[in-house]
């Protein structure tokens, strides 16, 4: 992703709240885009705009560094920007597509490493399934090499690998359309996502 600094900015959809019909809700969009992520982007400048130094420090330095920043600054820099990281990475990805499916080295990566596309969603969803309460599932690339991974919370997973592709698991990402249901709302992500992003990615 591109490199952000403070202040960030909540940047709009690069698609219609309604444009993942029927798979992913406009209302769903509109509450996860401009309130949840509002919030976390309001409070990732709350939390920087008293130091110089955090000031000068990209989204991703602040979250690769945020273990050795002060004790009072330490957990709202690190959920904060891990939020705000996680949800423009989301957002991003997503975008109606056609076959829904990867093409190019990504494909080929996938159908080596996980003997098919087929083999490659079963395994995605059963990490996302697995993540105990909020989180995400992620496919990184690890010099090449796929791997999936599961995270807590609003932590990000930039020291394992580069992220291909993210579920969003906490429930504000799918209560309003499938209540309990994590499993329908991964099923339905599988048809929301932007494959060329996602392959732009791995070749990057
Ligand atoms: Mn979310």
């Amino acid at each position: 992703m591109k490199e952000r600094y403070y202040p960030f900015v909540n940047e709009p959809l690069p698609y219609d709240y309604s444009a993942l019909e029927p798979f992913i809700d406009a209302e769903t969009m509109h509450y996860h885009h401009d309130k949840h992520l509002q919030t976390y982007v309001d409070n990732l400048n709350a939390a920087v705009s008293d130091s110089e130094e955090l000031k000068k420090m990209s989204l991703e330095q602040l979250i690769i560094n945020a273990e050795e920043l002060p004790e009072g600054k330490r957990s709202a820099v690190k959920n904060n920007a891990g939020g705000v990281y996680n949800h423009l990475f989301y957002f991003e990805e997503l975008g109606k597509c056609e076959d829904c499916k990867p093409q190019g080295e990504l494909a080929k990566a996938i159908d080596t490493e996980f003997g098919g596309f087929e083999e490659f969603c079963a395994a995605l969803k059963k990490t996302a399934l697995g993540v105990f309460g909020s989180g995400y599932a992620w496919l990184l690339s690890d010099g090449g090499k796929l791997k999936l991974i599961g995270t807590a919370n609003q932590n990000t997973p930039l020291t394992e690998g580069k992220p291909i592709l993210c579920i969003d698991v906490w429930e504000h990402a799918y209560y309003l359309k499938n209540k309990n249901l994590r499993a329908a709302y991964i099923d339905n992500w599988f048809n929301a996502v932007n494959w060329s992003r996602a392959e732009a990615l791995y070749r990057s």
